[in-house]
């Protein structure tokens, strides 16, 4: 079974989506986890493959507990890609939904209000920004959105 971390969207009416639960799925009971923060949910997607998720990373829970979270119909399941880097510091990395649920756009906003959406980006960016690239690089990003399940 593949190992997956994965977070769940909700669509509101006015079409901005928001994020309402982040999970991860166990690598050996492959029950899924409820993490409380996206900060978390970061730092153990960008760890993911050389360091699988387990139930008792989480305190206090081991895989004998039932899972805190089944996958169901009510919400929108997006998947998200393993080994992701997790967002530089001063940078917040945008998910957002396409209309028709077909996929989701990613792209970054720096602290000075400048937005990447391509690598492309982050090169014109560190560029004109110079003192960035003492704390990011371009292997910092990934423009990879999650697939819709
Ligand atoms: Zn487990």
């Amino acid at each position: 079974m593949e190992k997956k971390s994965q977070q769940s969207k909700r669509q509101s009416t006015n079409g901005i989506t928001l994020v309402d639960i982040w999970s991860v799925q166990c690598g050996e009971c492959f029950k899924w986890r409820l993490i409380p923060t996206e900060e978390e949910f970061e730092e153990i997607r960008s760890k993911f493959t050389k360091d699988p998720f387990v139930c008792s990373k989480k305190p206090g829970v081991s895989c004998d507990d039932p899972a805190d979270i089944e996958r169901d119909d009510t919400r929108t399941w997006v998947i998200h890609k393993p080994g992701i880097p997790k967002t530089p510091s001063g940078f917040k990395r945008r998910l957002v939904m396409r209309k028709d649920f077909s996929k989701m756009d990613c792209y970054y906003d720096a602290a000075n209000g400048k937005r990447l959406r391509a690598s492309t980006d982050v090169l014109k960016f560190l560029d004109k920004f110079p003192k960035f690239k003492n704390d990011v690089s371009l292997a910092d990003f990934s423009f990879t959105g999650p697939k819709i399940m």
